[in-house]
């Protein structure tokens, strides 16, 4: 936290008028229609809708933390977080708006060429009023939020302030997405306090169901930022929408996530040759998906398997029984199937796999330099791998299922909506 950081009332009450807000989700279709042309004049409406998106979203958090039950709320690390959520809500709504000239506003009100519209079904919005002594407060503002700022753009010559006030924004987007790196383990860091606080050994369900739908919220709000920012100032590339790859390629990314996961298997369990995976998969599988998000997906699924694999049939085996992949290509799903004969997993233990911390790696302390950076984890420990990786999917219509037979081995099933036209999950 900076040190000029101060929870105010006012802030405070700022924060709970935002929180009365709906949150808008966006689909991963219109991210891509939106910023296919990133022109000075989109990309101004993109900041609008997100200096108005974000601190709704962000204030929902900082209501949602302030309410935890049975002390949870007062965890250190779960104070801190707030406290990261409150800035960076006071950083965005402290950002002057731009005073346009008149043309400049009508242009922007236009719907002129054919650039694709957004869906109209989108709650209301605020605006912001500023009465005579300069205080400004938001109220609702009845016009779909697609009318107003994804709607098509002219591409004329934006005046200064558009270009200013769209760096300005990036500026900022920057820091917070910097400021919330270390999210996930302060936060589990927090339940950590509040588990040796009440001396319990699983976190209930509604502590899961709190995560569940706090990181699913972390995920969206990273979308948002992560995109805006890459297409103001990352160099367009063929296929890309910011951080969308449209042409995602199936089998590449899987074929990385193996390579990775076996690199980390053999590391850590000091092999010489990991277990090896084979994967049937068309070689011209491309769909539209975040790649940094399928990646990830794989990357946690393969270092189970490889773990049990290796663990169930000893480091010091001679060979491995290898882990398949399969990919089909439906419809309306692509699904990858990741098998394994690591042993599979006791049905008593099934309804725990997907809550966080859940792990049979043993205990692992959360080491402060690993928190600085994003979550990542290593070979397993944390029980993060799988409920992240189910939000992943989850995120974009898709899900991840897990099928165990005790004895022989596990599958995972990782479904990925290709219709891509689900919206957000909005917790
Ligand atoms: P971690 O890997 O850090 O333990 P995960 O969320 O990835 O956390 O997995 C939670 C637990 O689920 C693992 O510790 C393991 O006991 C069990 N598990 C997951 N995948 C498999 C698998 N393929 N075979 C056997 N057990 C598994
Ligand atoms: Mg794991």
């Amino acid at each position: 936290m900076s040190a000029g950081f101060k929870f105010t009332r006012a802030l405070e009450e700022q924060i709970r008028h935002y929180a009365s807000f709906p949150q808008t989700g966006v689909s991963l279709q219109q991210m891509v229609q939106f910023g296919s042309t990133p022109s000075q004049g989109v990309l101004f409406k993109a900041s609008q809708f997100i200096s108005e998106e974000l601190p709704i979203r962000l204030a929902h958090r900082v209501k949602e933390l302030d309410e935890l039950p049975n002390q949870l709320n007062e965890m250190p690390s779960i104070i801190k977080v707030k406290n990261w959520y409150a800035e960076s809500f006071q950083e965005l709504t402290s950002l002057p708006k731009p005073n346009l000239p008149d043309d400049i506003r009508k242009t922007l009100k236009a719907n002129g060429n054919g650039a694709p519209r957004m869906a109209d079904n989108t709650p209301n919005l605020i605006e912001q009023e500023t009465n005579s002594s300069g205080v400004s407060t938001p109220r609702r503002k009845s016009v779909p939020l697609s009318k107003r700022y994804y709607g098509p753009v002219q591409d004329i010559n934006w005046p200064p302030e558009v270009l200013s006030y769209n760096e300005k924004i990036t500026k900022t987007l920057t820091t917070i997405k910097r400021r919330h790196d270390p999210l996930v383990t302060t936060v589990a860091q927090g339940v950590l306090e509040y588990k040796r606080l009440r001396q319990r050994s699983q976190i209930d369900t509604s502590i899961q169901s709190f995560l569940d739908r706090f990181y699913m919220s972390r995920i969206g709000i990273r979308m948002l930022i992560g995109q805006h920012i890459a297409l103001n100032t990352e160099p367009p590339r063929p296929d890309y929408v910011g951080i969308i790859c449209t042409q995602t390629n199936l089998k590449q990314i899987a074929q990385d996530a193996i390579d990775n996961a076996r690199f980390i298997c053999e590391d850590h369990y000091g092999l010489f040759d990991a277990p090896k995976v084979q994967l049937i998969c068309p070689d011209e599988l491309n769909f539209m998906y975040v790649p940094g998000h399928l990646s990830h997906m794989l990357f946690e699924v393969l270092k189970n398997s490889l773990r049990a694999v290796v663990e169930t049939h000893g480091v010091d085996s001679e060979s491995f029984p290898p882990i398949k992949i399969i990919v089909a290509e439906g419809k309306e799903d692509i699904t990858i199937k990741i098998s394994d004969e690591g042993g599979g997993i006791p049905r008593s233990a099934m309804p725990l796999v997907f809550t966080y911390m859940y792990t049979t790696a043993g205990e692992q302390s959360l080491d402060p330099d690993f928190a600085k950076s994003d979550f990542k984890a290593p070979m397993a420990g944390f029980g993060y791998g799988l409920p992240l990786s189910r939000l992943y999917a989850r995120y974009f219509g898709g899900d991840l299922k897990l099928i165990s037979m005790e004895g022989y081995g596990t599958d995972v099933y990782l479904h990925l909506n290709r219709l891509s036209t689900s919206r957000e999950p909005l917790p």
